[in-house]
């Protein structure tokens, strides 16, 4: 490739197409495009993959996650596989964890796909508020590789099968992603699904009921709690039953009573003021992140659990809107044929990925031998000593002139720890604004003489760290981590901020018992061990904090499953309903012979459950159902057996088809599969509803032995026989009794009943 000339370079994607059209794999054509786009990179970037990079690309496509240490050039990287699989004419996209991120990629590797004279798109907006036309969707996924983000690409996904035609549709049949910072998408982003909210719904007033009488309970006796699980004891729901009147807490009458009790004691047992979530100067509750402490304005916690909180704090409760679509993305990434992706922290988690993403871990080794130094953690009994400990390590190192990254757990401590260096009268950079632009325009001047920067562990990911000058003399840059993180990935992401291809640099940890991971996971009482009322080896003291830190990570493990376990209910019911519409969209419609079908099982079912029939109920199903006039017949009809009857209703379904026919002519084909679509969205955005409702009320049923995601895939599946007969049902309805006319231009005019 080196030899050929820059038109004879790019001229090779033709090449490659065509011997892929002739029935070569991309198995068979990888040495020679990645050798063609490894001189491309280097011919426009001015970089050579290096061979540990070839490495990772050919991990990346045989779909595997690839650990590659910050630093190492995953972008670089993935240029190969992205190229190669975009050669297939198939969709081909990168996701990473912010817009900023995606831009950045897209722009600088763009460069080298378009040399090669394939088209390459960003999928994300450029400032914040712009929006996006279909229009401009469509020209985006048509690209041949499209840079994105997980949550906007997952959106488009969501919206792609909200339309009702098939031409406002613009996403390509998935084939192969590449999610880069894949544990920050797969893992970290996995509890909070993608929700697309509709109309609001009307207002509960048991909010305030079911929040007093969560106050009246009393813990042990009527409710108990473990973990992240709390659920009524049997005293409980009979006191339950009392206070609200009811025979059986659990029976289907009382969903919404049950459903509100749950919440409330969720909201009074599970959530703590301050830590997952705050209020803010102007009286709204606002979530916390439990990884960083940042807030998260604007998400809301779903199925009424925010409404739940809200009553906790007496604050005026906000609407409650529907959910018309959602998806976790655990179920999202595995609608691609091809998925890999790469990160620098990942292997932590390879038993877990394996399990459910069925994808295989891989560790590249770096280009150049790792040369930080990772110092033993240093321990202590309480914060005070730990910060203290830390900041004046701090302090020194920074008088040699070496630059230091003061890596926290949470935003509230980026600034305890600020101030603490106002103090010492360091000037510094402090990363907590939320924004990755600044993020990633601060943290690259972290590697400078004399800088000085606090961060939390996951603030500016996907951004070099590189070394000023004299630097790499003083010893590289200095990270020091002052708690244990919530997981050890974030610890190795913290470390990693130094010592990338081959630069010195060190690592220590600060940790102590007033860290939030052992707050939340360890033992009881650790009040005594802190104030140093208990005697504390310090071996002990070690085994605390690090089990802590263990079975944070064990119970997330346990909750991204049980999210997931939940979702794949509705993710089945999903991949049926988006196949219908989609076979609808695409002019497969109804044909009469279908509707007539349904009609009849309606018919029938209606004459099933009707032992005794009156003109009345007759009249009232033929109004509801079939055609908006009553005849003689009808009243005639009914002394007779229900064969005849039933023949009599099915005329009358000819009939009222017929007149539909004549209305719209040509159309009526394109009119029935509108009409039925209508039907399915109606009922589905219903269901979609009700299962979140459902979530949260099901969790509260842990006791007795039941198993709250059990009881979920069996109330789900009954909601959906339910569904599917009222889809028919309004099918039907939606068909025989809509208005319907052509104007002069033949537009189609439905108003459906
Ligand atoms: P990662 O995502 O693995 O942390 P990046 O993709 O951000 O790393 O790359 C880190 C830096 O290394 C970037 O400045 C990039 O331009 C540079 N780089 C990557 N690969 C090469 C290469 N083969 N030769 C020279 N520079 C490279
Ligand atoms: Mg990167």
């Amino acid at each position: 490739m080196n030899a050929l000339s820059d038109d004879e370079l790019s001229h090779q994607t033709v090449v490659f197409k065509e011997r892929l059209s002739q029935g070569e794999s991309l198995e068979d054509i990888l040495p020679e495009a990645y050798a063609a786009i490894c001189e491309a990179d280097y011919r426009i970037l001015g970089q050579f993959p290096y061979d540990v990079q070839v490495l990772g690309a050919i991990a990346l496509h045989q779909g595997m996650l690839a650990e590659m240490n910050t630093g190492e050039g995953k972008t670089l990287s993935a240029t190969m596989p992205l190229y190669l699989n975009a050669l297939s004419g198939k969709s081909t996209i990168l996701v990473t964890t912010n817009e900023y991120l995606a831009l950045r990629d897209a722009q600088e590797m763009g460069k080298v796909y378009r040399f090669m004279g394939l088209s390459v798109a960003a999928g994300v907006k450029e400032r914040a508020g712009d929006r996006i036309t279909n229009e401009e969707k469509k020209k985006i996924y048509a690209a041949d590789i499209v840079y994105t983000t997980h949550s906007s690409l997952g959106f488009d996904y969501l919206l792609n099968n909200l339309v009702t035609s098939a031409s406002d549709q613009y996403l390509r049949d998935f084939y192969y992603v590449i999610i880069d910072e894949a544990d920050s998408v797969l893992l970290d982003s996995a509890q909070t699904p993608l929700v697309i909210s509709g109309s609001p719904r009307v207002q509960s007033n048991l909010y305030e009921l079911a929040d007093f009488f969560v106050t009246t309970l009393i813990s042990g006796r009527d409710y108990e709690k473990e973990e992240d699980k709390v659920w009524l004891t049997q005293e409980g729901i009979q006191y339950a039953e009392r206070f609200f009147q009811i025979d059986n807490f659990y029976d289907e009458a009382y969903f919404e009573i049950n459903r509100h009790v749950i919440l409330a004691l969720r909201a009074h047992t599970l959530f703590q003021m301050e830590k997952e979530y705050m209020i803010t100067s102007n009286g709204e509750l606002q979530l916390l992140d439990g990884g960083s402490g940042r807030m998260m304005p604007g998400v809301k916690l779903r199925g009424g659990q925010h409404q739940a909180l809200e009553a906790k704090e007496k604050l005026t409760i906000s609407q409650e809107s529907r959910s018309v679509a959602s998806i976790t993305f655990q179920n999202f990434f595995q609608l691609f044929p091809k998925m890999a992706g790469m990160s620098g922290t990942i292997a932590d988690a390879a038993d877990e990925l394996l399990d459910v993403y069925h994808t295989e871990v891989v560790v590249i080794p770096p280009n150049c031998p790792v040369q930080r130094v990772d110092l033993a953690d240093y321990y202590y009994r309480d914060a005070w000593h730990q910060f203290s400990a830390a900041m004046a390590t701090a302090v020194i190192t920074h008088q040699t002139g070496q630059p230091v990254l003061i890596v926290v757990a949470t935003i509230p401590e980026t600034e305890l720890v600020s101030r603490r260096l106002v103090q010492a009268k360091i000037p510094h950079n402090v990363l907590n604004a939320n924004n990755a632009f600044w993020e990633a325009e601060i943290i690259k001047e972290a590697g400078q003489k004399n800088a000085m920067t606090v961060a939390t562990a996951m603030a500016g990911r996907g951004t070099d760290i590189k070394l000023g000058e004299g630097v790499k003399e003083l010893g590289g840059l200095a990270v020091i981590g002052i708690g244990r993180m919530v997981n050890t990935r974030q610890e190795r992401q913290a470390r990693g901020r130094a010592g990338r291809q081959g630069d010195p640099g060190s690592s220590r940890f600060f940790v102590s018992l007033q860290d939030m991971v052992v707050e939340k996971n360890g033992p009881s009482r650790l009040e005594k061990y802190v104030q140093g009322k208990k005697n504390l080896r310090n071996i002990h003291l070690k085994k605390m904090i690090n089990t802590a830190q263990k079975t944070g990570e064990e119970l997330a493990v346990l909750s991204r499953r049980q999210a997931m376990e939940y979702d794949q209910v509705l993710h089945r019911q999903r991949e049926l309903m988006y196949a219908t519409r989609n076979r609808l969209l695409d002019g497969g419609g109804m044909e009469k012979e279908r509707l007539m079908e349904i009609a009849r099982e309606n018919i029938q079912n209606f004459l099933a459950a009707q032992p005794e029939l009156d003109t009345g109920m007759l009249n009232r199903y033929l109004l509801d159902q079939i055609s908006s006039r009553l005849d003689r017949a009808g009243v005639e009809i009914i002394q007779k057996d229900k064969d005849s009857i039933e023949k009599y209703l099915m005329g009358r379904v000819e009939e009222s088809l017929q007149e539909q026919e004549e209305k719209t002519g040509e159309m009526m084909h394109r009119f029935m599969g509108i009409a039925a679509l209508k039907a399915i969205d109606e009922a589905w955005v219903e269901q979609v509803d009700y299962l979140q409702q459902m979530q949260a009320a099901v969790s509260g049923r842990t006791m007795a032995q039941r198993n709250p995601v059990f009881e979920f895939q069996k109330d789900g599946f009954a909601a959906f026989q339910k569904m599917k007969r009222t889809i028919m049902s309004n099918i039907m309805r939606n068909i025989l009794l809509s208005d319907v006319y052509t104007d002069e231009k033949g537009q189609l005019h439905i108003l459906l009943p």
